[in-house]
């Protein structure tokens, strides 16, 4: 599938730039970024460290504000909005996985993926239920009570996709989500990814150094010169 079923893009990135000071010279990093995240689609993010794709997903999941540029949610410019507003966005639509789990230590996978609801104002009741479904969904329904450190790395990987996507979001974000896996893992995980991508039609932009797993992705986008440029 080229293109969700909605002609507006979930996540649409324009001309974003960014910038480190380094001393007194400024590090340019993102000069110019254009893209567009569509509905029901997977891209890969592949270009080389320190190129500027954690920055990247930073900017689109609402994270980190560019220096210039508009970063859209559903059509809708997000720059004027105000740090509640920003933040009741990004807890509705967008979901982040990053390398490392960072599930919560003392709570099972169960409650890890309850707490976003419950932050959200979700009854207790439908959260738990939602929340056994997504881990159902992912090959979790044993695992509900256990607590991060009694999960395999590939189990606390599907934990933290799991609560990425607890309230539905309309675009999954990961940043190298199995670059800690070995590659047998590292499949599973991918292959939990790419089904919620089309039994959902969430939008997904995942930043990897594997070119075998990106290559089973619908597109895949790099950086080069603080530009995107669409790959093949
Ligand atoms: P990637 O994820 O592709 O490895 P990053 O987006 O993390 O790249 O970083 C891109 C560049 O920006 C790197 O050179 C990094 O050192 C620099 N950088 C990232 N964050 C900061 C920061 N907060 N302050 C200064 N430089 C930063
Ligand atoms: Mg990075």
């Amino acid at each position: 599938m080229e293109q969700g079923t909605e002609d507006v893009p979930v996540v649409y990135l324009h001309e974003i730039k960014r910038q480190y000071m380094q001393g007194e010279a400024p590090l340019i990093i993102l000069n110019g970024v254009k893209l567009a995240l569509w509905a029901g689609q997977s891209v890969a993010l592949v270009a080389p460290s320190g190129s500027g794709k954690s920055t990247l997903l930073h900017i689109a999941g609402l994270l980190e504000t560019p220096d210039q540029g508009e970063v859209y949610v559903g059509g809708a410019p997000t720059s004027q909005l105000s740090d509640t507003e920003r933040t009741l966005l990004r807890r509705t639509e967008i979901g982040f996985v990053y390398q490392s789990h960072r599930l919560l230590p003392e709570f099972s996978a169960l409650e890890n993926v309850m707490l976003p609801q419950m932050i959200r104002g979700l009854k207790k009741s439908e959260t738990v239920k939602r929340a056994t479904e997504i881990l159902g969904y992912l090959g979790l329904a044993d695992r509900l009570k256990h607590r991060p450190a009694e999960l395999s790395g590939g189990e606390q990987q599907r934990v933290a996709i799991a609560r990425a996507v607890a309230n539905a979001p309309r675009v999954l974000l990961a940043d190298e989500p199995t670059g800690n896996l070995d590659p047998h893992t590292a499949d599973h995980v991918f292959q939990a990814l790419m089904q919620l991508v089309k039994a959902t039609q969430v939008a997904m932009l995942i930043a990897t150094h594997n070119m075998e797993l990106a290559g089973r992705m619908d597109r895949r986008v790099s950086i080069v010169d603080g530009q995107i440029v669409e790959m093949e």
